[in-house]
């Protein structure tokens, strides 16, 4: 289905929870934090139904994420059951890796072959700083584990932020030397009212691109359907590649083809925007799956037409990513 400004929109990013088991600085409070309270949450069911309706409006492609997806119960039946819905082309998982080694071959069984692993630093001491958890060698085990059962890619995504990380853009470069994964540096988005963004913690596309000349040659990597937004780089004589992802510099709303599901049901039509559809009601109240329909072309046909955050400077939305689905 086209929004009106004749973007076809096919891709839908799900959250399946709120909660996570990391407290990255930019994403969630270590305190303090109010979770959407448990009735409020989709069922599994509700998901499925969901997901299914809007594959008859054109999604065919899910990205599930969260808070973070492997901390809610069930979750493996539930990808089970999402990988056979109708009509989708592919599913694909973004977790911070954490439960990773012990779900990952259960993740692969259920016909995902992509995934995404989000992982700042690669100093344990750091890794602790930014996420609030001692959990690097289980993270980074995890992602041994996703190669070893065969992901391919596996990604790993990196939110750039100056004077935290940045000292840190050339060993992830050498990684995407050594193995096959794919390194892909975010800006930091100004996203949830007191993440901490400042245009002195911020570091573009640009700029990581500059650093990364230090280590070779960089050669565009033609994209394909499945990419999204990333600039791709391959480095000579490497095993993996390098994506670059500008949402704030580089944006690429005038291709954006995402819907995103709240874990509580709320349709959005732009991560920046806090517009959102209702589903769960209509849902719940047994209005009749037309009436779902109805809202989730409404949702589609009045997609924002670009996030305004170059025209209007960075405004903040009031939902943080873990709430509104990263
Ligand atoms: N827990 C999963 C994970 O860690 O990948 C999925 C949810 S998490 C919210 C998804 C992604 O959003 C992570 O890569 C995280 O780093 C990113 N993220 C959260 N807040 C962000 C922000 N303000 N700017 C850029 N990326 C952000």
């Amino acid at each position: 289905m086209q929004d009106k400004n004749h973007r076809t929109i096919s891709y839908l990013r799900l959250s399946v929870t709120d909660r996570c088991n990391l407290r990255c600085m930019y994403c969630m409070p270590e305190s303090g934090v109010q979770f959407i309270p448990h009735r409020d949450i989709l069922t599994y069911e509700e998901m499925l139904h969901l997901v299914a309706l809007t594959a008859q409006r054109g999604i065919r492609k899910v990205r599930v994420t969260g808070g973070e997806p492997l901390v809610r119960k069930g979750f493996i039946g539930f990808l089970e059951k999402l990988c056979r819905i109708d009509r989708l082309e592919e599913v694909s998982l973004t977790t911070n890796g954490v439960l990773l080694k012990q779900y990952a071959a259960d993740i692969r069984k259920c016909g995902i072959c992509r995934i995404n692993v989000s992982m700042d630093s690669l100093r344990p001491d750091r890794f602790q700083r930014i996420t609030g958890k001692d959990c690097y060698q289980q993270v980074w085990e995890g992602i041994e584990e996703a190669e070893r059962v065969g992901f391919d890619p596996i990604k790993i995504n990196v939110v750039a932020i100056k004077g935290v990380n940045d000292d840190e853009i050339l060993d992830f470069a050498h990684l995407a030397m050594q193995k096959p994964y794919h390194i892909r540096f975010i800006e930091l988005m100004p996203i949830g009212d007191g993440n901490g963004w400042r245009p002195e913690r911020f570091m573009s596309t640009d700029e990581i691109y500059a650093r990364l000349d230090a280590i070779g040659t960089l050669t565009p990597v033609k994209s394909n359907p499945y990419d999204g937004p990333a600039q791709r780089l391959k480095i000579d004589g490497g095993l993996g590649e390098i994506g670059l992802i500008g949402a704030l510099s580089h944006h690429f709303c005038a291709v954006c083809n995402r819907l995103r599901l709240t874990a509580e049901g709320n349709l959005r039509g732009c991560l920046f925007s806090d517009q959102e559809t209702d589903l769960k009601m209509p849902l719940r109240e047994g209005r009749g799956d037309d009436a779902v329909l109805r809202l989730i072309e409404e949702t589609i046909e009045n997609k924002a037409k670009d996030h305004g955050l170059l025209t209007q400077g960075p405004r903040k939305c009031m939902r943080r990513m873990y709430s509104i689905g990263g």
